[in-house]
């Protein structure tokens, strides 16, 4: 078969821009022959992906699915527009002065009301929510919002450092603390560290679990009472836990305690990899106030995989459980894994979110009450 002709040169015709910076590009109307649309592209190739960088490095690339529209057809903006996925510049002339302004809230905010919509729709009704009781206790909603999907927006570009608001994570969690909680978890977060090596790390015994302590962490007095902390915490455990549960656990789980530069974006505890992984011995004493059964809750995620058949078991109570939108927006509300932790919590000791108590769990949550139960006996 004969070769193809090598292609002639295409034709001189101006083609329109398809993308910009990676994301789709679709301009219409009086855009396609505005008289700044070339430095506006420019600018949004500059701009947009250092926007995107202040995003965890895992939802990068969702962003890039948000197409970006050149419209001109009003004054203000740029907007997202929720059911298109699309953000808006529908003032070309507004937008450049803002860019050349450098204000690092323009683009942010629209990126996160994105990630909200195209993630996690499900959950808008949990902004919703949060959203009116920041209203009712009169927290910063004039600050972070006029409505409930500009709330989010601009509390996530805050949280990441991209807003054009004065605030920090430290000012968030302090004025609105729940709505700091949800949008730290509807973000996923970047790579969690591996396990320290042994010249990393000192390995002690606290309560029969082996314990490693990252070697940056030592000689901080903030250490030594975390490393009390945890001591007292898992005797409490050991109180109400079964003694079977206890065994696996400490085969199973390796408690480990860091330090990092950053406390604030360090408060939550993980369980991966056979550790239960205390980011930040910081964070971790200043989490006890309001979260004292922190530790019990990744214990729970440990035995829950030392358990054969349990995965399918929560997974059918969460089911149901979300079916009937008993959790709204608590973290049991999250997936069948946080829902077992978070029941056992409730179970054995005191959850902060409603069910608090295995009296309350059993009239509210009959179903996940005897997951309990069946799985812990
Ligand atoms: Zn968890």
């Amino acid at each position: 078969m004969a070769k193809l002709d090598p292609p002639k040169a295409v034709p001189a015709v101006e083609q329109e821009p398809t993308e910009v910076a990676g994301f789709p590009l679709a301009i219409s109307g009086p855009a396609r022959v505005h008289p700044k649309k070339r430095e506006l592209l420019a600018a949004l190739s500059v701009v947009l992906p250092d926007v995107v960088k202040a995003f965890p490095t895992s939802a990068q690339r969702e962003l890039h699915f948000i197409t970006i529209k050149l419209t001109e057809r009003t004054s203000g903006g740029p907007f997202f527009h929720p059911t298109e996925k699309a953000i808006e510049i529908a003032d070309i002339e507004g937008t450049l002065a803002s860019l050349r302004e450098g204000r690092p809230g323009l683009f942010a905010p629209l990126f996160a009301a994105g990630w909200l919509m195209t993630k996690h729709p499900d959950r808008f009704h949990d902004v919703e929510r949060l959203f009116e009781e920041a209203k009712t206790k009169k927290l910063a909603t004039a600050t972070y919002g006029r409505s409930a999907l500009e709330y989010y927006a601009v509390f996530s570009a805050t949280w990441f450092g991209r807003s054009n608001v004065h605030a920090d994570r430290s000012t968030l969690r302090a004025e609105d603390p729940d709505g700091a909680a949800f949008v730290a978890r509807s973000w996923p977060r970047d790579e969690l560290p591996k396990r320290p090596t042994a010249d990393q790390a000192e390995t002690r015994t606290v309560q029969g679990f082996s314990l490693l302590v990252e070697k940056t962490a030592l000689g901080h007095a903030e250490t030594d009472k975390a490393l009390a902390a945890i001591d007292g915490r898992l005797a409490a455990i050991d109180g109400v836990l079964p003694a079977h549960a206890m065994k696996e656990l400490r085969a199973r789980a390796v408690i480990v305690l860091r330090w990092t530069d950053d406390p604030d974006a360090n408060m939550q505890l993980y369980s991966h990899e056979g550790m239960i992984d205390i980011l930040d011995a910081r964070a971790y004493l200043s989490s006890l106030v309001s979260n004292p059964w922190a530790l019990l809750h990744e214990c729970a995620h440990h035995y829950m995989g030392s358990v054969p058949d349990l995965g399918a078991k929560a997974e059918s109570a969460f089911l149901a459980a979300r079916a009937a939108h008993l959790y709204g927006g608590t973290y049991a509300a999250t997936n069948a894994t946080e829902y077992f932790a978070e029941l056992s919590e409730a179970y054995f000791a005191r959850n902060e979110h409603f069910p608090h108590t295995r009296s309350e769990l059993a009239d509210y949550d009959p179903s996940g009450y005897r997951l309990m139960v069946d799985a812990w006996r």
